[in-house]
């Protein structure tokens, strides 16, 4: 493998239902920057049905190049076809970097187009650089339950490949009106070659805002006792106009779906605000929220750990105390 046939940031857009997710436009930020510090060209990567007038959006976002792969094939996120366009394209033009969205699409997608390549893959990563004599990817993520940082280098293989988690890196401002090359791929991909069919997409009936996309967060844990002493975390949620979060045993007691667990076995959270409520503060959770932008906790134990991890924190029992913030909330 000769790496000075490698150039190129190349960042995957993850589009659904027509929009741009938010952690895309954010990579493109992060990866105009490492691009600039390279002396290199910044490219976006889309797949989809009907997506190539997105790249206007990601050419304003701050892409030299966008690639698009445009075909009913891809209406939906499906392992094998996506991984088939990006390894063609890859194949191709050769990229040097390519950073994906830390969500369950970018996450399935990066580590399945790494095991083919073979190359290496940083996953989860939160701080972007590169180092200066050389311009490889420095890709920083929280090791050890969130007590160090480990900086990763790949450097034996290409391209190097990293997830970033969402809400980390900054977008730019777009700048409407800026445009730059568009270049329409296909690949010869028939629907009957291809093994996992879409045979019906089952939407959540409440329409409940992303964890991993809200600005504020009440997480509720075991405190509240049973999954009725846990409407209350929806009743202030729904104030608030918040997402609602768990505590692991929340979730391994049904409480509510996994998708809302924070933590480390469950998602990476930095909204700019987040309740801790009934929530003991063990490690493993605090590494899933401690980036948030506020932490407010609410636990009756005045030695819960929790109280370690937050900005401001209420000792008193739940049950007391959320009402009265519905209460104030309601009438703010
Ligand atoms: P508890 O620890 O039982 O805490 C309940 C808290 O509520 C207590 O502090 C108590 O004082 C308080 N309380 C009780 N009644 C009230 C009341 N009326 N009002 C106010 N406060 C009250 N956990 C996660 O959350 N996310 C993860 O991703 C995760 N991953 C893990 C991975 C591994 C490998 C392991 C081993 C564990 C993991 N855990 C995770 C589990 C974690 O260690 C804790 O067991 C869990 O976070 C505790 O959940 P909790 O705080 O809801 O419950």
């Amino acid at each position: 493998m000769s790496f000075e046939d490698y150039r190129g940031v190349w960042v995957f857009i993850e589009e659904k239902e027509g929009q741009i997710a938010p952690v895309s436009l954010e990579l493109l930020g992060a990866g105009r920057r490492l691009a600039d510090k390279r002396g290199d060209e910044l490219a976006g990567i889309l797949i989809g049905d009907q997506i190539t007038a997105l790249a206007d959006t990601v050419f304003e976002y701050g892409a030299d190049t966008v690639y698009t792969y445009d075909s009913p094939i891809f209406k939906h996120y499906r392992t094998e076809t996506f991984m088939k366009a990006l390894l063609a394209c890859t194949e191709k033009y050769k990229p040097e970097i390519i950073l994906y969205g830390a969500t369950s699409t970018g996450k399935d997608l990066a580590s399945a187009v790494a095991t083919d390549l073979p190359t290496g893959l940083t996953a989860d990563t939160t701080i972007l650089d590169v180092e200066e004599d050389t311009g490889l990817l420095l890709a920083s993520r929280p090791a050890f339950g969130g007590n160090i940082m480990a900086t990763i280098l790949c450097k034996k293989y290409r391209p190097q490949m990293a997830t970033v988690r969402p809400k980390v890196m900054k977008a730019l401002s777009p700048e409407p009106g800026r445009r730059g090359k568009l270049i329409e791929e296909s690949i010869p991909l028939k629907e009957e070659e291809v093994r996992t069919k879409v045979l019906e997409i089952v939407r959540d009936t409440v329409k409940q805002v992303r964890i991993d996309e809200a600005d504020i967060i009440v997480a509720g844990g075991k405190g509240l006792g049973s999954p009725s002493g846990f409407q209350l975390i929806h009743q202030l949620a729904d104030v608030l106009g918040a997402a609602v979060g768990g505590s692991r045993d929340v979730v391994e007691a049904g409480w509510i779906e996994h998708h809302h667990q924070v933590g480390q076995t469950g998602v990476t959270v930095t909204p700019k605000i987040y309740f801790a409520i009934g929530i003991s503060g063990a490690i493993q959770h605090i590494v899933g929220m401690q980036n948030s932008g506020l932490i407010i906790a609410i636990n009756k134990d005045p030695n819960a750990a929790i109280f370690q991890a937050c900005h401001h924190g209420i000792v008193g029992d739940a049950f007391e105390i959320v009402p009265m913030l519905i209460e104030q909330f309601n009438h703010a």
